[in-house]
């Protein structure tokens, strides 16, 4: 059987309040943020077009990079939320 995990219609960027599929307590995630391929790819593109001064912004928009969520109480894995945009 396959583990049930929360997907991105269910998840945002931020902290999200869910019912655990694990421990089924509700409570909100804990949240641990990564940059994907994607992330340093559009920091790459904002350089080539000469906004280096903003090249760091994708390292600070959530929607642009992964972000996995834990739950509160269990702290075990619930779901991946991978951003808004196709491209990420
Ligand atoms: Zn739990």
């Amino acid at each position: 059987m396959a583990e049930m995990i929360y997907y991105n219609d269910q998840l945002k960027s931020t902290s999200t309040h869910i019912e655990c599929p694990k421990c089924q307590a509700l409570t909100s995630t804990n949240v641990e943020v990564k940059n994907t391929k994607t992330t340093h790819i559009i920091a790459g593109i904002m350089c080539l077009f000469c906004m280096c001064l903003c090249a760091w912004l994708p390292y600070t928009i959530n929607d642009c990079r992964s972000v996995r969520h834990y739950c509160q109480r269990c702290n075990r894995y619930v779901g991946n939320y991978r951003g808004n945009y196709r491209f990420c």
